[in-house]
């Protein structure tokens, strides 16, 4: 008796400890119910509220691992959505191929010809964007309802079983995705996965950004700056050739802050083929180091995003292929290169470029990479007298 009472005055004072130590607005995450899948199985949605002085506020959901908003602050204190998605699951539901927010894998990106050899068996997957698989096929994790839990620190983490031979796949992997606003200012996504036979695995999150808010015309005015020397031309298919060419000299050169619209239209054959930017860049750095990937600034609003990976490559994606049709929240309209990704990942087509970084993840390995998306601000231009 007197033992469980010591066990609860010790748990208060660790409780009291624990929260003089916390910041002073802790992160928390609640959840809601968001819809029903068309079995009925609920989906819910987690609001995560940031520890940090930009008050960061996202709400993801347990269908696809989707970041269904993202909200931070323009200069004035003005908050905005800067992330592209619907209202309603059902809409999630009937556009799968945009990727909303979401999570991809097994394998983000492309693989040519919808197959690859690994230890010297040939596996098929579905060819789902010409002759190529993209994004983990059809059912990718994107579409798949993952297990969800919110953790103690206001986090969330999702966990999805993805079955041996699901969309053509070897290995039952298992997959844990978790998401935190820092008091940093960042969303912080860390990835795991383990499996129990040799595979591959490239996993990002597909999020659409516009930082002066989703639906507010072009990303053709926000600066890039991207923290990298090569990138991965691409052939007719959108899979890249093999070569890493230097950027200098390019449209493809963003080492310093440039707008993305500047060049876009510029008579190049890799911006031809992609219809505008849709490759993947060379990261400087050392192994594996969570480093500055990418820094995105927003004049007007003053919105600052940077990326930091600990992934060898990202995919700077333009939003050459949203064309108007689609509406989406508060029924905006989602016009051609109204947003862009920075999809963090290992190469395209890496298994079938041995060259390349290797995404083979065997049984006793953990697949394990962080990014983070760190919001901020910067001044207003200085105007000419
Ligand atoms: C790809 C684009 C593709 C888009 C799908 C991006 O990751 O690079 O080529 O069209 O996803 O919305």
């Amino acid at each position: 008796m007197q033992g469980a009472i010591w066990r609860t005055v010790a748990a208060a004072i660790v409780g009291i400890a624990g929260a003089i130590a916390q910041p002073a607005a802790p992160a928390t995450a609640t959840q809601a119910v968001f819809g029903n899948m068309p079995d009925g199985a609920p989906i819910h949605i987690y609001t995560l509220h940031g520890s940090g002085n930009l008050h960061l506020q996202a709400r993801i959901m347990d269908y696809g691992g989707v970041v269904v908003s993202l909200e931070a602050p323009d200069r004035t204190g003005k908050m905005a959505d800067v992330v592209l998605g619907f209202d309603t699951l059902a809409e999630y539901i009937a556009n799968p191929t945009q990727y909303f927010g979401a999570t991809i894998g097994r394998y983000a990106n492309r693989i040519a010809n919808a197959r690859f050899t690994l230890d010297g068996v040939e596996y098929k997957v579905p060819k789902n964007n010409g002759e190529a698989s993209l994004h983990g096929g059809d059912y990718g994790f994107f579409r798949r309802v993952w297990k969800s839990l919110v953790l103690p620190d206001g986090g969330l983490e999702l966990t999805y079983l993805s079955k041996d031979g699901e969309e053509g796949y070897p290995g039952n992997l298992t997959a844990t995705v978790t998401y935190r606003l820092t008091d940093a200012n960042e969303l912080k996504i860390d990835y795991a996965a383990t499996t129990d036979k040799d595979t591959v695995v490239n996993l990002t999150n597909h999020s659409y950004f516009n930082l002066k808010g989703a639906g507010s015309g072009t990303i053709l005015d926000h600066d890039l700056m991207l923290n990298a020397d090569r990138y991965s031309p691409v052939d007719k298919n959108l899979i890249p050739t093999g070569q890493l060419p230097a950027v200098a000299g390019t449209p493809f050169d963003f080492r310093t802050l440039t707008p993305i619209g500047s060049r876009i239209e510029q008579s190049n054959e890799q911006l031809k083929i992609a219809g505008g930017y849709d490759h993947n860049w060379v990261l400087n750095k050392s192994r594996n180091a969570l480093t500055l990937a990418a820094r995105v600034q927003e004049p007007e609003s003053g919105r600052l995003m940077e990326v930091y990976t600990t992934e060898p490559g990202i995919q700077f994606y333009t939003g050459n292929f949203l064309d108007g049709t689609v509406k989406g929240k508060g029924g905006k309209v989602y016009a051609r290169r109204s947003a862009f990704c920075l999809e963090t990942q290992h190469f395209p087509d890496s298994p079938n470029h041995p060259a390349f970084p290797s995404t083979v993840l065997k049984p006793g390995q953990r697949y394990q990479t962080t990014t983070l998306y760190r919001f901020g601000l910067v001044p207003p231009p200085s105007r000419k007298k």
